[in-house]
């Protein structure tokens, strides 16, 4: 079923009753070409393009709960290419590129909304850092437009520039940057995967991986064993635990993430905004909640909840950049288990068990990357060998020492 305005218009008028499900639910098969294990945002991404650029659509996604509920249903939605490094350049204008046609490719309303992105900064040394990174954007092609103070002021008078203690000098901005929401991305890519052959399955839990003779052979489900002859880990906060299941260790930490949404106001914040003295950053969603979060609890975890103390952090360095946000109300606030890598940057890639892939390490950043991470994910698994975009991202470069320190504030999982 092709979604389209003379759809809507025909099912209102015949009382919204020829709607189908979005996607089947079929029982697992015996085996498949390819199992992605991990139905969040970049393993639905990876099983549509296996299917709709490399015509494989014998593959199955196994999804422990259902899908999108992982970190691709609990971020902060922002969407941004504005690195510092070549190969973080090239590999996320790939994926701002997917997103600018994605809800033409999905044929799903994604709420794709380039509003712009504005990381602001307070000090000279913050400033040189982020003329830095903007030339460096430039020279490779990527739109970055520097603001002064009243620039900034005159996108959004909520920000206190004036304020003593962290007066704001400027920003760094990214107008093609801004927001999607999140759900209906997995659900776009869910619907688009199916329609091209693709077995969604869920409630569908990996307990173990089966390795013969150094390759992959198949998983062991809670719905009994399936054969693979690839198999793509796709599964965010708990790749340390999958992989393990295949024998590897892989350099990744889990920690929880928080994220807020304030009761529904007129719209107040037209960007998305990042305060450069504090961790904290904000944009409105379409319904009107202020959707903000902060840093990371700084120990390692897999529960997926808020906590108290975070609670007063992100606020307080909210209310410090805009301070009327001290009288809004919040509405909710909820955590996901982030894969954070130690150099601050993301895996795509083989691994040392021939025919597992992996696609990790996503930290905070992961919800951007989704197209460009199932694309080349997807190239990755299809040719058996990485795609230029993600050749940087080799799990072995912890190895080889061939870090991609885009923060340079060194490869510490703990400064992230
Ligand atoms: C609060 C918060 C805010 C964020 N904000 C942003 C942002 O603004 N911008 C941005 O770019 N990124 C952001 N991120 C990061 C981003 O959400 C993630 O990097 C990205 O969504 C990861 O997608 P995924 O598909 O890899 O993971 P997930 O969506 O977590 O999917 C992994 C899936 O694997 C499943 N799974 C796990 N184990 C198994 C198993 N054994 N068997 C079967 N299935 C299994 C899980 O149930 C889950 O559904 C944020 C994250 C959080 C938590």
């Amino acid at each position: 079923m092709r979604y389209s305005g003379l759809r809507l218009f025909a099912e209102a008028l015949r009382g919204n009753t020829g709607w189908k499900p979005a996607w089947r639910d079929p029982p697992p098969k015996r085996s498949y070409d390819v199992i992605i294990i991990g139905g969040g945002g970049h393993g639905l991404a990876t099983a549509y393009y296996l299917a709709k650029e490399h015509g494989i659509t014998n593959v199955a996604v196994l999804e422990k709960g259902p899908i999108g509920l992982g970190n691709t249903g609990r971020n902060t939605t922002i969407v941004r290419s504005n690195y510092m490094l070549p190969q973080n350049h090239f590999f996320y204008e790939k994926a701002l590129s997917l997103w600018e046609g994605l809800e033409q490719d999905l044929n799903y309303n994604a709420m794709v909304s380039q509003r712009g992105v504005i990381n602001l900064f307070h000090a000279e040394g913050t400033r040189n850092a982020a003329v830095r990174r903007g030339n460096a954007m430039r020279l490779d092609g990527i739109d970055a437009d520097l603001l002064d103070k009243e620039q900034v002021r005159a996108l959004c008078p909520l920000i206190d520039v004036d304020n003593g203690r962290f007066p704001v000098l400027g920003g760094l901005m990214q107008r093609r940057g801004g927001t999607a929401r999140h759900d209906a991305v997995a659900w776009g890519f869910a619907r688009a995967a199916d329609q091209r052959g693709v077995d969604i399955i869920q409630h569908c839990e990996v307990t173990g991986i089966d390795v013969e003779g150094g390759r992959v052979t198949g998983v062991q489900t809670t719905r009994g064993p399936i054969k693979a002859n690839k198999i793509g880990l796709a599964v965010a906060g708990n790749t340390s635990r999958l992989a393990q299941m295949a024998g590897i260790d892989v350099p990744i930490e889990s920690h929880v993430l928080q994220a807020f949404v304030s009761e529904g106001v007129k719209p107040l914040v037209d960007q998305v905004i990042t305060f450069g003295a504090g961790h904290f950053y904000i944009s409105q969603s379409d319904k009107g909640g202020l959707v903000f979060g902060g840093g990371l609890d700084g120990w390692n975890t897999y529960a997926q909840r808020g906590n108290l103390p975070v609670v007063d952090h992100v606020w307080s360095a909210g209310i410090a950049m805009m301070p009327s946000l001290s009288r809004l109300r919040g509405l909710r606030q909820w955590g996901g288990v982030m894969d954070m890598s130690f150099d601050g940057s993301p895996i795509i890639g083989k691994t040392p068990i021939d025919g597992l892939y992996m696609t990790a390490g996503w930290c905070y950043g992961g919800f951007k990357a989704t197209p460009g991470s199932g694309w080349c994910h997807a190239w990755t698994i299809a040719n058996d060998a990485p795609h230029k975009l993600n050749e940087a991202y080799r799990l072995d470069r912890f190895r080889t020492g061939h870090l991609l320190d885009e923060r340079g504030n060194g490869p510490y999982p703990w400064m992230q």
